[in-house]
């Protein structure tokens, strides 16, 4: 018998155990496609949340002034 454990890692979406080999699993470390495609989402949400504000001390010359 040789048996060997599989190796899995904890999809980071949903916790569960995702395996790690990636012609199993492509969508690894997450446990399948979906999850991936979730965790993506979460971090485009999240960096749509990040204001994208000029900051006040920029000054990108006098335009005006030659
Ligand atoms: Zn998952």
């Amino acid at each position: 018998m040789t048996a060997k454990p599989e190796k899995t890692v904890k999809c980071p979406t949903c916790g569960k155990p995702a395996a790690w080999d990636k012609e199993k699993n492509p969508a690894r470390p997450f446990c399948s496609e979906r999850c991936r495609l979730i965790d993506l989402g979460a971090w485009a949400d999240e960096s749509h949340r990040i204001p994208d504000a000029t900051p006040p001390d920029f000054d990108p010359g006098e335009p005006s002034s030659h």
